[in-house]
């Protein structure tokens, strides 16, 4: 791969359309910004409707043209086999390029990008396995079949906070089961996404089989989900940019999977060992600033031990270390956008306003060393705190925690549940009776017990209630990504 962090820095950016890299029609450009300092790091391409109509027209050609279609399906797992490697080889400098877009600690771009290849090479495995039925039909020579087959092309929306591993999880079975894909990537985190795109152009793919198109949501985002050329839409987003896709998608009838935000509950029983729960929520909420959609944001916390729990948590939050996300000393780093920053500080002024208390943090750092224009913000525990207040409803995407007491089970699953959202949920228990009481009645597309966070590309997962539809992971994601088709057969 040729990209580095150094021959970004400054350049202009162009769309990948067609297996090239190419300048928007219009000639458009905007800033991304380097979240350390808030200054500009280079520019890229803001496509409008013609380019999204190019790249559109480039996948839709590819579908059903190229030698895409006619590959077989084990040289269709060896191409996505390929890319696993070439991920592999430049995972150093795709987490150098990613850290420097938004933010987030190079130590956790490193291991997602490390664990990359593993989850293609996995859904690569799907290449030959996608097969359908053969069904009754209550008739003698005739047969009855469902074939199973790629939809076509697919539009991918994605956000900034982690954008390459959440688009492997979805492009790589996409291209494994033979769709062609046109990927939007945040405008605040490009730059990773084009960097791929080069591996993929270097992986031999054919060409239009994967295209990115880079911009707003405004401009780009807009075009792609109002385009009658897409069979189906992957959105990782805001519940808010979810609910204007999917309404651009029902006036063409297209389906969409939607990964949206959380408002995720984090339940501690008096029986555990505290320092371990107190570790499980501030990793739970504090892992890459706040900026995670399971994010345990709403700690409820038995009230036998809220005040000693409340003591830890404040106590093991103060040690959390504030810093360049390049450093190895460093716990978290900056917001990946100054909105974000502005967005966390109005949280927590209006939960003091509403009675809560600030226990920890709550406040940009005063730290040496920290660029003043960088969009730092302390881990902040927010005490006293009540489920309807502004900062306990809204996701934040920041490093932010409220906590509050429960007197008894009941009371604890009706405040956990009372939130339009449904990402996510972790409880910490001995009890295993309680657990499985509290996984049964959470409404929670993930539950967590004794642990948060942990992940597999393996298992189905995905949100309740506003927080989206559709699953990722698992062989699930094989019905997500094709269709079904009846054919009848007399003999
Ligand atoms: P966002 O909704 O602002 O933007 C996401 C993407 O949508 C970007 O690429 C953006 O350009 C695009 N977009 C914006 N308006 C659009 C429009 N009108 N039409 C088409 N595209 C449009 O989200 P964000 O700020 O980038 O990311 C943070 C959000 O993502 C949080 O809510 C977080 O919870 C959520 N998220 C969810 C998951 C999950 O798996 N559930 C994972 C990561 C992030």
């Amino acid at each position: 791969m040729k990209t580095t962090v150094s021959s970004i820095e400054g350049s202009r950016q162009g769309l990948f359309i067609n297996g090239e890299f190419v300048a928007p029609k219009a000639g458009n450009y905007i800033a991304s910004h380097d979240p350390t300092t808030g200054k500009r790091w280079y520019d890229l391409a803001e496509a409008d409707a013609d380019d999204v109509d190019a790249a559109v027209a480039a996948a839709n050609a590819a579908f059903r043209n190229s030698a895409w279609r006619r590959m077989t399906q084990t040289d269709r797992g060896a191409l996505v086999r390929r890319l696993a490697e070439l991920v592999r080889a430049n995972a150093d400098t795709l987490a150098e390029i990613e850290t420097r877009d938004n933010g987030k600690l190079l130590k956790e771009t490193g291991a997602q990008m490390r664990s990359m290849p593993d989850s293609y090479h996995y859904f690569a495995g799907m290449a030959d396995k996608l097969q359908g039925d053969t069904i009754p039909i209550n008739r003698m020579d005739t047969l009855n079949l469902n074939l199973r087959e790629p939809l076509g092309v697919v539009g991918m929306i994605t956000p900034w906070n982690s954008p390459l591993m959440l688009l492997t999880g979805t492009l790589a079975p996409c291209l494994a089961i033979g769709n062609t894909v046109v990927i939007k990537p945040s405008e605040h985190a490009t730059a990773s996404t084009l960097a791929l795109a080069e591996l993929i152009h270097e992986a031999g793919f054919p060409a239009g089989v994967v295209n990115v198109v880079t911009g707003t949501g405004k401009s780009a985002g807009e075009a792609l989900t109002r385009h009658p050329g897409v069979s189906k839409y992957v959105f990782t987003g805001s519940t808010a940019t979810g609910r204007r896709i999917a309404g651009n998608a029902a006036q063409n009838l297209v389906p969409c999977s939607m990964e949206l935000g959380g408002k995720s509950p984090h339940v501690i029983f008096g029986d555990v060992e505290l320092e371990h729960a107190v570790n499980g929520v501030v990793a739970g909420v504090f892992a890459a600033a706040g900026q995670t959609c399971v994010a345990g944001s709403r700690c409820f916390v038995e009230a036998g031990i809220y005040d000693k729990f409340i003591d830890a948590l404040v106590a093991r939050t103060g040690r959390i270390r504030v810093g360049l996300p390049t450093s190895d000393d460093t716990d978290i780093g900056p917001l990946a956008l100054s909105d974000q920053l502005q967005k966390v500080e109005g949280y927590v002024a209006s939960g003091v306003r509403e009675g809560a208390r600030i226990a920890a943090g709550g406040r940009r750092p005063q730290k040496e060393g920290l660029a003043s224009g960088g969009w730092y913000y302390e881990p902040t525990v927010m005490v006293d705190a009540q489920n309807d207040m502004g900062f306990m409803r809204d996701e934040i995407f920041g490093p932010v925690v409220g906590v509050m007491p429960f007197r008894d089970e009941a009371e604890m699953i009706a405040l956990a549940n009372d939130s339009h959202y449904g990402l996510a949920s972790g409880i910490w228990t001995k009890d295993i009776d309680r657990a499985l009481r509290f996984a049964n009645q959470i409404e929670a597309g993930t539950v967590w017990v004794n642990t948060y966070r942990s992940a597999s590309f393996m298992s189905a997962n995905g949100g309740f209630k506003e927080s989206g539809y559709g699953r990722r992971g698992g062989f699930e994601v094989m019905h997500e990504f094709s269709r079904l088709k009846n054919v009848i057969i007399d003999y």
